[in-house]
């Protein structure tokens, strides 16, 4: 058998979509399996769609989720180049056997004579196909055209393709997820592939690509179902030996419809940005139409690329369950080593000053606030007393009803005295404050509000993170200051 061959080829015109970093994923799981190639090609054919940014953001988001590519733009390959707009001078030559062949003709009608054609379809109610106006011109016929200044499209004769390798218009084709699929080709209508200004159209580079490229399997999302027909039908009519495909169900969002903003991130980079691990993300996006055989759903890439096959893969769509996504995520937060978890929460602490904290306290900090992160950027909000010195935010809610009562007051200024001479370790701090709960339970304060009113005066809040430990990272001096800072002027010592 011939090396297995697959490609992502994305269109640079938005950032890297989760869909298709799905069917990267696939594709290059697919690959792994089959000791084949996976390969990127970069689709931008429509010049004033695509950008610059958006393509270094899918070869970024690509490479961060660990979609390494064999064959690509950058790393180049034997059957390069992998950008299409670097590959106009190869489209012609293969438009022009199809001429020559008379798999295609060229059309010179205007758009606005196509779109009375499709008017009157309309009003006919008739699903609309190019009637084949220009398909038998004579030479001189297009001779006068164009010197009226017309420029020809070039349209692929459907007919003729469909006489020529099959009986009937019924195109069939094994699809390697859906099984057998079929479509009466006389529905495609002779489709462009070369626009008017000599530009080719998705559907021929497709295919000329792929060809040219070795391309033995596609995989892609299900929507280019009615594309396929089409495109087999070039390879046919170009002697070129067809590939195998395979189309993945939509994914679809919580509420049925087309995944977009509105729901939320979309852009492998904005989830990245949201403080998603591209670990969690990529685990994620292999469970949208693919089970593991052993229901176990937390996997690394290289464990599930050695249980993968393809035609187990769900034809039907996929819900993107973003509580699924951010529960997969707080699982491979807890799973970080300290120090890289230390390295990924700084973009997320920008607006503190990390130079306040040792590296000891921040790593103190981290490890005392972690649990409970589902996502990266969750570290903004459960830190804030871990900064400013004796200065802490305290929530209004917090003010009046914690720190003003009278129970609370006196607490505080019992824990401001005594706890001066307290020595600061982790056990010293333990073993002090369940004596100091206790001489308040005897007074009739319960050891739960005790503990409240220390909490709410050092970190302004009334939960966070483990007490001890968040009295032994803000160190003795601190403490000791938020806490008089709390006494109220009247009980002040
Ligand atoms: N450029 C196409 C897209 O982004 C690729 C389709 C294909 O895989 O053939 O949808």
């Amino acid at each position: 058998m011939s090396e297995v061959r697959v490609r992502i080829a994305p269109s640079p015109s938005g950032n890297l979509h989760v869909g298709t970093a799905r069917t990267a994923l696939f594709n290059f799981l697919f690959a792994k399996k089959n000791n084949g190639k996976f390969i990127l090609r970069i689709e931008d054919t429509d010049a004033d769609r695509t950008s610059q940014e958006y393509i270094d953001n899918i070869f970024d988001s690509l490479k961060a989720l660990g979609l390494n590519w064999d064959e690509g733009p950058d790393v180049g390959g034997p059957y390069g180049p992998y950008t299409q707009s670097e590959r106009f001078d190869i489209y012609p030559v293969y438009v022009q056997k199809l001429l020559e062949s008379g798999f295609a003709y060229e059309c010179f009608c205007t758009p606005e004579e196509l779109e009375q054609e499709k008017e009157e379809a309309t009003a006919a109610k008739k699903a609309y196909v190019y009637s084949k106006k220009c398909e038998n011109l004579t030479e001189e016929e297009k001779a006068q055209l164009r010197a009226q200044g017309r420029k020809p499209a070039i349209r692929f004769n459907i007919a003729k393709a469909q006489k020529a390798f099959y009986e009937t218009s019924i195109l069939k084709f094994d699809d390697l997820v859906k099984g057998e699929l079929q479509m009466d080709t006389d529905l495609l209508g002779d489709f462009v592939i070369q626009k008017s200004n000599g530009a080719p159209t998705y559907n021929f580079a497709v295919v000329i690509d792929d060809a040219l490229m070795k391309i033995t399997h596609v995989i892609r999302g299900e929507d280019h179902i009615s594309n396929t027909y089409k495109q087999i039908l070039i390879f046919k009519a170009l002697g070129f030996e067809v590939p195998e495909f395979g189309h993945l169900g939509m994914i679809l969002a919580p509420d049925r419809s087309k995944l977009s903003k509105r729901h939320g991130a979309t852009a492998v980079s904005d989830f990245v940005k949201q403080g998603y691990l591209t670990e969690a993300l990529i685990n994620f996006v292999a469970l949208l139409g693919w089970a593991p055989s052993d229901g176990e759903e937390i996997k690394p890439v290289d464990k599930i690329a050695a249980d993968f096959r393809i035609r187990e893969i769900s034809s039907s769509n996929s819900i993107f369950e973003y509580d699924k996504l951010k529960w997969m995520n707080s699982h491979y937060i807890k799973a970080l080593p300290i120090e890289t978890l230390k390295e990924m929460l700084k973009p997320y602490l920008a607006q503190y000053d990390l130079s306040e904290l040792s590296d000891a306290q921040y790593t103190k900090m981290v490890e005392l606030t972690r649990e409970p992160l589902t996502l990266l950027s969750d570290i903004t909000d459960a830190v804030p007393y871990f900064f400013g010195g004796a200065n802490v935010m305290v929530d209004a809610e917090v003010q009046s009803e914690v720190l003003d009562t009278d129970d609370s007051q006196q607490v505080l200024t019992a824990f401001a005295q005594q706890a001066v001479s307290w020595d600061w370790t982790e056990e010293s701090l333990h073993d002090k404050l369940e004596v100091f709960r206790g001489e308040f339970k005897e007074k009739g304060i319960k050891p739960k509000v005790t503990m409240w009113a220390i909490r709410a005066a050092v970190s302004g809040r009334t939960r966070g993170a483990d007490m001890v430990g968040l009295l032994e990272v803000l160190g003795k001096d601190i403490v000791i200051a938020r806490v008089k800072n709390a006494i109220k002027q009247e009980s002040k010592i």
